[in-house]
């Protein structure tokens, strides 16, 4: 990411149109759709690892973000990966079951990547693309265990995706030379590909201050009202209410912004209604340490990603993404990590 992720600070992200070879893996992105540009190319997650939790399905890849941890040499290099259910049935009001999360990361001696850092003038044509061909799925970017029993070429994680691709233009091309037909039909399982580009949050209003926000604008708001007039209001306005309105306040400065980013920090809760307790969130399941807020996902991504269909379609208020505090090292190159869906309170009261 452009931006340093300050302990303190907190880094917001926004979503860019870039050109493709800036997304691809050797420049470490942070990026949202498309296909993943996997971190470490050991482990890379396979249909059985993508699938829903919920239909079963493979997921899609819907975001990653760079996020280094400078104090630890194990974490120079380190990204998390979020994917998700394409059916919009499976994203339930308060469930997470149509989301997975993952975490790659690697020392700045390793076997993928130069020690020293891309050199971004250099030609953009000459990507690691074709050695990544043949590995991953032709249609999803995950890994692609299945080859095409015809040509051999095309590799597929799973039996949908080779249908996909299949209708997509690759019956007309299978086994002839002729390659990159029409590919339409295969980009629409994908989101819709942006850059996330990042700075650090300048909340420079006068009452910034992370835990007593709500109260500062109250008391702002309301200057020249008398205590009891105060204390009236404070009883009729739910506190539903309340915690929306700061957390519409608290984005309303930067309202592009699709993530927050401050591992270790506190998430902006978008409601008062299923807010994660510490129980909530499972231990790392790798080496059992506490897993810790990293960054959150905001409802305004939901814009960029063309997902409004008739009736249902995927929503989310905020996606809460906790990690291991420790980002242990663990037995595979991509960790499982732990995703919170808040979603906006169904108005009843
Ligand atoms: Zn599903
Ligand atoms: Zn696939
Ligand atoms: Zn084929
Ligand atoms: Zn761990």
């Amino acid at each position: 990411m452009a931006a340093p992720m300050g302990k303190n600070e907190i880094t917001l992200g926004f979503v860019e149109k870039a050109e493709n070879w800036r997304l691809s893996r050797r420049f470490f992105p942070s990026k949202v759709g498309g296909k993943p540009a996997w971190l470490s190319m050991k482990d890379i997650p396979n249909s059985d690892n993508l699938k829903c939790r919920n239909c079963g399905i493979v997921c899609i890849f819907l975001m990653q973000v760079y996020c280094p941890i400078s104090e630890l040499d194990t974490c120079f290099h380190r990204t998390v990966f979020i994917f998700c259910c394409r059916d919009p049935a499976c994203h339930t009001h308060a469930s997470n079951s149509a989301f997975l999360v993952f975490r790659s990361q690697l020392p700045r001696a390793n076997e993928f990547y130069d020690y020293e850092p891309p050199d971004e003038d250099s030609s953009p044509g000459s990507s690691l693309g074709a050695a990544d061909e043949g590995l991953l799925c032709e249609v999803c970017g995950c890994f692609g265990g299945k080859k095409c029993a015809k040509c051999h070429v095309k590799s597929y994680c799973c039996r949908e995706h080779q249908l996909v691709d299949w209708k997509a233009g690759h019956n007309k091309e299978c086994g002839s030379l002729a390659t990159g037909l029409a590919a339409t039909g295969k980009e629409k399982i994908l989101f819709p590909e942006f850059e996330l580009v990042t700075e650090s949050e300048d909340y420079s209003h006068e009452d910034k201050d992370d835990t007593g926000t709500e109260e500062c604008h109250v008391a702002e708001d309301r200057q020249g009202l008398g205590v009891e007039e105060l204390e009236k209001m404070a009883l009729t306005e739910s506190k539903e209410d309340r915690q929306f309105a700061k957390f519409k306040n608290r984005t309303d400065y930067e309202p592009d912004q699709v993530i927050r980013y401050q591992r270790g920090g506190q998430p902006l809760l978008i409601s008062t209604e299923n807010q994660p307790q510490q129980k909530d969130i499972p231990p790392c399941t790798s080496c059992g340490s506490v897993r810790q807020f990293e960054f959150q996902v905001m409802p305004q991504l939901l814009l960029h990603l063309d997902v409004d269909s008739l009736g249902q379609s995927i929503d989310w208020g905020t996606l809460l993404i906790y990690t291991c505090a420790k980002s242990c090292k663990g037995v595979s190159a991509y960790l499982p990590e732990f995703l919170w869906k808040q979603d906006v309170a169904v108005s009843d009261e």
